[in-house]
């Protein structure tokens, strides 16, 4: 495409700034995942709705790729774009509407950042019920389109479960709002309206079905009280049994947060801190919690945790707390103090949800391809939710010599994940490749996205679409 063209169509809407200098595409190629990326001709960057309107109208009319990109930190491949490709990046749509309180939910815009968010909300006592561990830099719709969880997850699930409505740029260019929201005089309040949920269709579609526009989020009251502990349990059968166990009784109401630890983690953990503590004594699992809400409800939810931990042969393992979750936790450096590997070397993510019995099999297949790729480094861990759990299995290389192995590495133990029952989450471009094994769901999709994209052209091979 001849870019000079499409500066001109774009000059004059709401004034977006169009790249086309290789320099300045660079940072378009990929995201922070090991998913290949291309060399996109153009990135707009969008500074209104109109903007975006015209960035895919002019993509349409002639049939060039657009991908969607916001802070770029999805470890799936959602953002990177083909070769010639245009990216459309949101960053700069980055205003909080409205927070209404009457209604009990904020209006954003895609590009809002979570630190932004949520610093605007503490002001007012309030929060919101998932947050990812993306730091302050992850944006709303980022989340939101790649199925977002983390902080929340226990009591609220998922980023997406906490939406009411949104508004998006459809392929042709056409404005949509869902939920309450299609009727314009009732604005965003209620998630369903007539039929089937539209709203939901867009959740987790990295891109590939409309651009968001705008985002209307449920607010929470801010808890007054944290604490965090951590239980230990002989084995990964007794831990998921546990698990299985507060989710149905409800007992995580006021955990916010909660994540398993398999044997290595914990000894690294424990004797990393303490290099005297004996290695017998360790639990093999262990599920650190994060707690939050009126002190009172906290210290109770706790009692009952504990002792129904006692019931599956768990127990409190306060020194992994001591050594490394409160701290991880009160200085929302979160699970990910493998953040810093991202700056120095890569990792590669493979991200899914599953049933609590899978527990104890995903980690026999992270531990069977430790034992089949012993020149990389693997982790694993596991993010509570309001039911099931979600699973992260990390491969640490050196981007330089281990590039082709990781990859081959993470494929390989990406099929192995599916065929114990895990669920791919995060899907991108690292989970394209193993959508046919999701017949008829995935043909339902992609009939779905040639009535609405018949071009194509929105995020082609994302989700394997
Ligand atoms: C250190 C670290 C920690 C992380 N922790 C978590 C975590 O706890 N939980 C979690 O879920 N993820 C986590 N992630 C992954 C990632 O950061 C999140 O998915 C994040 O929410 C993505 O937001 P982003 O703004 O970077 O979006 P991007 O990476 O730019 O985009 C993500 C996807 O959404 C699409 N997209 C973006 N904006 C729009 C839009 N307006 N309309 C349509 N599609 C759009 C993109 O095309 C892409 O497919 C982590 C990543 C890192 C590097």
């Amino acid at each position: 495409m001849k870019l000079s063209e499409l500066r001109k169509e774009l000059a004059g809407q709401g004034g977006a700034i169009v790249l086309e200098d290789k320099i300045d595409l660079l940072g378009y190629r990929r995201d922070s995942s090991i998913a290949l990326g291309g060399n996109p001709s153009a990135a707009v960057i969008a500074r209104s709705v109109e903007d975006v309107v015209a960035t895919v109208v002019a993509a349409n009319r002639r049939k060039v790729p657009l991908y969607v990109r916001a802070a770029g930190s999805t470890y799936a491949g959602g953002a990177n774009p083909c070769d010639g490709a245009i990216v459309l990046d949101t960053s700069a749509l980055r205003q909080i509407l409205k927070i209404d309180e009457d209604r009990g939910l904020a209006l954003v815009e895609p590009g809002v950042t979570y630190g932004a968010l949520l610093a605007e909300l503490g002001q007012r006592g309030l929060t919101l019920g998932v947050v990812p561990l993306t730091g302050a830099a992850g944006t709303v719709g980022g989340a939101i389109a790649s199925h977002g969880l983390g902080t929340g997850s226990p009591r609220y699930q998922s980023t997406g479960d906490e939406v009411a409505g949104l508004e998006v740029v459809m392929p042709n260019g056409e404005i949509l709002r869902t939920g309450s929201a299609a009727l314009a005089d009732a604005g965003f309040f209620a998630r369903y309206a007539i039929g089937p949920d539209l709203t939901g269709i867009f959740l987790g579609a990295n891109g590939s079905l409309g651009v968001i526009t705008k985002i209307a989020l449920w607010v929470h009251p801010k808890p007054s009280h944290q604490e965090t502990f951590a239980l230990g349990f002989p084995d990964y059968e007794s831990g998921a049994r546990f698990i299985s166990s507060i989710q149905l009784k409800e007992l995580t109401h006021n955990v916010w947060y909660g994540a398993g630890y398999e044997d290595k983690a914990i000894e690294a953990r424990v004797t990393g801190a303490r290099p005297q503590f004996e290695r017998a004594a360790l639990p093999r699992f262990c599920l650190a919690l994060d707690a939050r809400g009126a002190r009172e409800e906290v210290v109770r939810d706790r009692a009952r945790i504990v002792a129904e931990a006692s019931r599956f042969g768990g127990a409190d393992f306060a020194v992994f707390d001591e050594v490394f979750f409160a701290k991880l936790r009160r200085d929302n450096t979160f699970w990910y103090s493998y953040a810093g590997y991202f700056a120095r070397s890569m990792c590669a993510l493979l991200m899914c949800s599953m049933a609590n019995e899978t527990i104890p099999r995903f980690f026999r297949v992270i531990e069977n391809n430790r034992k089949a790729y012993p020149e990389l480094t693997w982790a694993g861990g596991l993010v509570l939710c309001r039911r099931g759990v979600h699973g992260a299995v990390i491969v640490f290389y050196d981007e330089r010599e281990q590039w082709e192995t990781v990859r081959v590495a993470s494929e390989r133990c990406g099929a192995e994940l599916l065929a114990i029952g895990c669920v791919p989450y995060k899907s991108g471009r690292v989970w394209a490749p193993m959508m046919e094994r999701f017949r008829p769901y995935h043909a339902t999709l992609a009939n779905l996205k040639k009535v609405l994209d018949p071009n194509g052209i929105m995020s082609p091979e994302v989700l394997g679409l």
